[in-house]
């Protein structure tokens, strides 16, 4: 039977790739996104493509920072796939401000979608997958949460607790089958990095081993892998993808 897979926040972006990514390795694919009127847009873009491989597709609108509207979800999911096999914990944002102007609302709004979402998510599917005694849990970190970057306090502190959160989650469901590992992407060309600035870009672009972007594609490769029966004995581990930005 197919492996059916929920990749939160993936109207857009690394989100959209890995669906498309998945659904090539032939998982039944559910995307996610806040808002249903990008669902009805891009979402529906998305799950067309992911149709092209003859899996099924299908859309649902949730806010993953919100434990109610994920239970809501992954009840939904159950009841038209049977199964979730794959959860692939991807819907992050950036609001980006030097810590001394950073306001509390702000820091606070991106720890919920960025870090909460993570526990309402992984609580909701390891619970089915406990059942079926097996189940793969991919987390989207960032380079962020291994190295702090100036100007992301909110976004780093996430990102570094999503790297905990993945080791917690390898070291309670290992025995059940369940693997959950974390990918930190460096600078990857999404609608989220091309809010930056040439300036900023360019400095990245210094830093990188390879001098050049990342491409979602590139790291829905490895978030493959992760989901793969080939990753079968990798768990609770933090795969850097940036093009040796960190060396
Ligand atoms: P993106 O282009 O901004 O896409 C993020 C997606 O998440 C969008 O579809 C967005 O929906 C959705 N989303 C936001 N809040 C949500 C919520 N509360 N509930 C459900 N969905 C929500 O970002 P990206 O660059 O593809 O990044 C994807 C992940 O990789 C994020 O976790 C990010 O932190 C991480 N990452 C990215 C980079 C990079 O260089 N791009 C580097 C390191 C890590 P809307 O379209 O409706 O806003």
């Amino acid at each position: 039977m197919a492996k059916t897979a929920i990749i939160t926040g993936s109207s857009r972006g690394i989100g959209a790739a890995i669906a498309k990514r998945l659904a090539k390795d032939g998982c039944n694919i559910v995307i996610n996104d806040v808002s249903q009127e990008v669902l009805d847009t891009a979402g529906a873009e998305v799950a067309a493509a992911c149709r092209e491989f003859g899996v099924r597709a299908e859309c649902y609108a949730a806010d993953v920072s919100d434990y109610a509207q994920c239970e809501a979800m992954v009840k939904w999911v159950k009841e038209q796939f049977g199964t979730v096999d794959v959860l692939v914990n991807n819907a992050g944002i950036t609001r980006d401000g030097l810590m001394v102007r950073m306001d509390e609302d702000v820091y606070d709004m991106v720890i919920r979608i960025n870090q909460k979402s993570v526990f309402n998510m992984t609580k909701l599917c390891a619970a089915i997958m406990m059942r079926q005694k097996s189940g793969r849990i991919v987390n989207l970190a960032s380079v962020a949460g291994l190295y702090g970057n100036p100007g992301q306090m909110n976004y780093s502190a996430s990102k570094g607790a999503v790297i905990a959160m993945t080791k917690t989650t390898a070291k309670e469901f290992g025995s059940r089958g369940i693997t959950c590992n974390a990918v930190a992407p460096g600078f990857i060309q999404t609608p989220m990095t091309d809010k930056l600035t040439d300036e900023q870009k360019n400095a990245m672009l210094q830093m990188i081993a390879m001098k050049r972007y990342g491409q979602p594609e590139e790291v829905a490769s490895v978030v493959s892998f992760l989901c793969s029966d080939d990753a079968s004995y990798v768990t609770g581990q933090v795969i850097e993808i940036s093009g040796g930005l960190s060396m």
